[in-house]
């Protein structure tokens, strides 16, 4: 009925796990400067002795992605050598600036792994296209990830902590003290505010993101709220935005109160989530997941913030799980990537990557395995508080 996933999607990425020392040939500030000298040079080859990258191109907060299998499609991300990428740059109109690049990690090999931006250039969406890769949006790789997969989950967290950094450099270009430009710093990790007399240092900010399931213990039913305007029928947890100067407890119960009307007591802490794929102007958000436990039970909703509330029972809910054909739905997106990929499909849309349906219509359906949600529905329907162990 629920899938359990070994870490939660977008976290455990493999290439992000230990930080190098500066004195490191692999650190950020290092292969940054490698990778300037090979740029500059004229030559297309690298040097034997040089560290090996591997370059991800983004557009738009997209990661370049492939596709390949008979019948079943398996994405796979548009890694591009430094040589591939050195070929592509020069002959677009496109050239590299630090603005453009983020470190993104390095693995047992001792390669390093970057993400670069090219939302400028229009001609590399010809040039990838020929050779049957495609800029595909972050939200439909993400559902047509197969969860059983460690490897594909793997480059799943890679894509979405690129897409994390690239965003978050295109919405801070300038100094929240002086109002000078902001520079990046440390291969795109950090920046730095150009003013002198200033030199103020940023870091990328995560927004923590409550997410709760809220529970009427007595009569065994749960809250949901409704998301007809993303995906019709789509039933799922209450969440909302921490305000300053609250724990995360009192955002449960002030978000629950807000959109609800409903009297939150006990919370108990679930696991969390990356979220890369929320607004781009708060591109690294951190899903904070909560069971909160309800002293009041008449809902009031609040129109302005939701489009529905309403109590749901254990059997309903559990009735919703069992119908959903997730897997289908994975499968679905994967040929959906594979035709993107391949030029026959153009349209992205968010609708219809999140849709889980065939045949006869569910009265209610909740988000996916990728969704942080699903698990807090599940751990109430199987009775489990906690179900990442790992992490
Ligand atoms: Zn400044």
């Amino acid at each position: 009925m629920s899938i359990t996933l070994k870490s939660p999607v977008f976290a455990g990425n493999p290439i992000r796990s230990k930080t190098p020392k500066p004195t490191d040939p692999f650190s950020p500030t290092q292969a940054y400067e490698t990778l300037k000298n090979l740029v500059s040079t004229q030559t297309h080859i690298q040097e034997p002795s040089l560290l090996t990258f591997k370059i991800l191109p983004l557009r738009k907060g997209r990661p370049l992605a492939g596709s390949s299998g008979d019948l079943v499609k398996k994405w796979h991300l548009g890694w591009l050598t430094f040589d591939e990428f050195k070929v592509v740059l020069d002959s677009s109109e496109v050239s590299l600036s630090e603005d453009m690049l983020v470190y993104l990690g390095y693995d047992d090999d001792d390669v390093v792994y970057w993400g670069v931006d090219v939302s400028l250039g229009e001609s590399l969406v010809q040039k990838f296209g020929s050779q049957q890769l495609s800029f595909v949006q972050l939200t439909t790789l993400m559902v047509a990830t197969d969860w059983a997969d460690e490897q594909a989950m793997g480059q799943l967290a890679i894509a979405g902590h690129a897409r994390a950094l690239l965003e978050w450099h295109s919405t801070s270009r300038f100094c929240g003290s002086c109002g000078e430009k902001l520079i990046p710093i440390e291969a795109g990790r950090r920046k730095q505010c150009i003013n002198e007399s200033c030199k103020k240092r940023i870091y990328p900010r995560v927004d923590p993101v409550v997410i709760m399931l809220v529970i009427d213990k007595e009569n065994d039913r749960a809250l949901f709220s409704k998301h007809s305007r993303l995906v019709p029928r789509m039933w799922s947890c209450l969440s909302g935005f921490l305000e300053p100067g609250e724990t995360l407890e009192e955002a449960v119960r002030r978000e629950t109160w807000e959109e609800t009307g409903i009297e939150v007591g006990e919370v108990v802490y679930h696991s969390s989530q990356p979220w890369p794929v929320g607004s781009s102007s708060m591109p690294c958000q951190l899903m904070v997941g909560f069971l909160a436990y309800a002293t009041s039970f008449e809902i009031n909703v609040d129109k302005k913030e939701l489009e529905d509330a309403a109590w749901h029972s254990r059997e309903d809910v559990k009735r919703a799980l069992t119908l959903t054909e997730y897997g289908k739905a994975q499968k679905t997106a994967a040929t959906k990537v594979d035709q993107i990929c391949k030029g026959v499909e153009k349209g992205q849309n968010l609708a219809a990557d999140f849709g889980v349906e065939s045949g006869e219509l569910l009265p209610m359906f909740v988000p996916g395995p990728f969704a942080i949600a699903h698990h807090l529905i599940s751990s109430w329907l199987i009775r489990l508080v906690f179900c990442y162990r790992k992490y």
